[in-house]
């Protein structure tokens, strides 16, 4: 395994309309460029994975993995492109997949194919037919193109590097693709099919939202002497625990039900009852196979708004460690979740530190 992924992130986004850059822009819960860093780190196909991008301080935030390197990149994409294949020339890579980070939805499989292909090819670019009718102005003459002959060249595109690099590094043309580096030297390029949902994401309304639900959670447990207290899944020190059949954890309990409410799917218990096989079950465990579910649906978080209800302990001292267990759970960016302490005055059963309550309201997008 000597491959090599790099996305280019580097866009100016002129034609998004948005005033932080396209790569950085929400969607589907993420940063659009972090789609791409994520799907190529998990697949463990790649030993290193370049972002060039001209945003570094967009970076600096973010937690990377070590085989991701983020390089700063140039004035036009085939200078960042350029940028990354110089910096890569020292590992002596097989092959490289290039890839522009505005495509945040290819898939895994679509990887494992270029890559396929590439052992018998020096590039292998995918396309898709254009489902709108070409036309191709030449001088002043224009002519109509034969749907079917007409190839719409997507990303990632795949190449023996040691090929590439002698091709770009003698480019004097700016290029918007690798592929027309090939073209434009007679090269051979494999075409194989492409993905119609590997959309490029170019003006704001490429992001094609469906609809939008809200659900609404709330869990209440009472404290108990010498048990250990969760919550968000977060371990904290604290006089008592909360009393249940599981761990007890009010916030995780109460954002699977919100969860559960929004897609219109019962409640926490038609999934875990209190039967045996879930005593003392920790609540990660509940939550994840119904955001995992979730997922699979192409349905995504938007948001979480989280109150929880308690005189003890301080909700501040351990927001943050909270949040981000919660976006590590959800696969969610932590700017989307919204952690707020609440006490009661000290009324009633909350009030005078026998119980623990939460409520959560979510928002949650399925998209075409
Ligand atoms: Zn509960």
């Amino acid at each position: 395994m000597n491959n090599y992924f790099v996305i280019l992130a580097a866009g100016k986004s002129k034609r998004f309309q948005k005033k932080i850059p396209k790569q950085f822009y929400i969607y589907k819960n993420k940063e659009i460029v972090d789609h791409s860093i994520e799907k190529s780190v998990g697949t463990k196909l790649f030993k290193k994975i370049i972002v060039v991008t001209n945003n570094i301080k967009y970076f600096k935030k973010k937690k990377i993995h070590n085989s991701v390197k983020i390089l700063k990149g140039g004035k036009e994409r085939s200078d960042s492109s350029l940028i990354a294949l110089k910096y890569l020339k020292k590992f002596k890579p097989n092959n490289i997949l290039i890839h522009d980070a505005a495509r945040p939805d290819f898939t895994i499989k679509l990887l494992k194919k270029l890559l396929n292909h590439l052992k018998k090819n020096i590039a292998v670019v995918p396309y898709i037919n254009s489902k709108d009718s070409i036309k191709y102005k030449f001088k002043k003459e224009l002519f109509n193109l034969q749907r079917e002959n007409t190839y719409l060249a997507q990303t990632p595109q795949a190449f023996k590097f040691r090929k590439l690099y002698e091709l770009a590094i003698n480019e004097k043309n700016k290029i918007t693709d690798e592929a027309t580096l090939f073209i434009n030297k007679n090269k051979k390029i494999k075409f194989i099919k492409g993905e119609n949902t590997n959309v490029k994401i170019t003006f704001q309304n490429d992001i094609r939202v469906n609809k939008t639900f809200f659900g609404i959670g709330f869990d209440i447990h009472r404290l108990k002497k010498n048990k250990k207290l969760y919550l968000g899944g977060v371990k904290i020190p604290f006089h008592s625990g909360l009393k249940g059949h599981s761990d007890g954890d009010v916030i995780l309990h109460a954002i699977t039900d919100a969860i559960l409410g929004a897609i219109g799917k019962k409640d926490i218990g038609t999934y875990f009852p209190n039967t045996k096989k879930f005593k003392n079950i920790r609540s990660p465990k509940m939550l994840k196979p119904i955001i995992e579910n979730l997922y699979k649906s192409n349905l995504s978080i938007n948001n979480l708004d989280i109150n929880l209800i308690c005189e003890q302990p301080k909700v501040s001292k351990y927001r943050d460690k909270i949040i981000n267990s919660i976006s590590n759970l959800t696969n969610l960016n932590k700017d989307l979740i919204n952690l707020k302490g609440k006490t009661v005055e000290k009324l009633g059963l909350i009030g005078k530190e026998k119980a623990i309550a939460c409520e959560v309201v979510i928002s949650i997008t399925k998209y075409e």
